[in-house]
């Protein structure tokens, strides 16, 4: 069952969109502020959200902009205004699709339907586990902890390139291979660089812990028990 959060000050609205996405087979979590919902966010990954522009602690572009720092989860914005439209849609802040107030709760519950469509996988794989790592090879994403990391392509198929074989040291040349680049020297030391921001983003997650290990002259592993 998609799980779509509601982030909507305005209660009667919200009440409706509750209504409307649970008898169309949604769960729904409803928020009134921005902060919360946020925090939400990061500690649990849900399917969409739907967001107001106007809240009283923070706007819906301001949330959104913070949300894309760690997820790439679909969002669907609710606007009041002319003028919101025009940012909904000119500016590049990740959003899939947006509503005008007022509008029809059954419109709704039909356009986060289309977007769940758009993004759910064709074929559904169950992502596999390797200790606090979640790979999701069908959506490109890997969760550590519970959460989203914002992965780029590379460095997605280099940790799960590492993960598939803990304790594995691979080569420099060994992870090219898993990019799918060819191996010379300058892209070598691709590698390194792409393991440091790789590196970033774990620690941003748990800062304690070492999950990729440096093998000097080596290469680089995935050691579980520092994960
Ligand atoms: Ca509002």
């Amino acid at each position: 069952m998609p799980h779509i959060l509601i982030v909507e000050d305005e209660a009667a609205i919200a009440d409706t969109l509750v209504f409307a996405l649970e008898a169309d087979g949604n769960a729904t979590t409803w928020l009134s502020l921005g902060g919360p919902a946020l925090e939400l966010l990061r500690q649990q990954p849900v399917d969409l959200v739907i967001l107001d522009v106007g809240l009283p602690d923070t706007s819906g572009f301001e949330l959104c902009k913070a949300l894309r720092r760690f997820s790439e989860v679909p969002v669907l914005f609710l606007t009041a205004r002319n003028a919101e439209i025009d940012r909904v849609v000119g500016l590049e802040i990740g959003a899939d699709d947006y509503v005008v107030k007022p509008f029809s709760p059954r419109e709704v519950a039909a356009r986060v339907r289309a977007i769940l469509k758009r993004t759910a996988p064709r074929d559904p794989a169950p992502a596999s586990v390797a200790g606090p790592f979640q790979v999701d090879g069908e959506r490109v994403r890997i969760h550590y902890h519970g959460q989203p990391l914002g992965l780029t392509r590379h460095e997605f198929r280099l940790l799960q390139a590492l993960l598939a074989q803990p304790e594995r040291v691979f080569s420099r040349e060994q992870l090219l291979d898993a990019l799918g680049v060819a191996a010379d020297a300058g892209y070598e030391r691709n590698i390194d660089s792409h393991i440091k921001s790789l590196r970033a983003k774990l620690r941003q997650v748990a800062p304690a812990a070492e999950p990729i290990q440096t093998h000097r002259g080596l290469g680089y592993s995935y050691a579980p028990d520092n994960a």
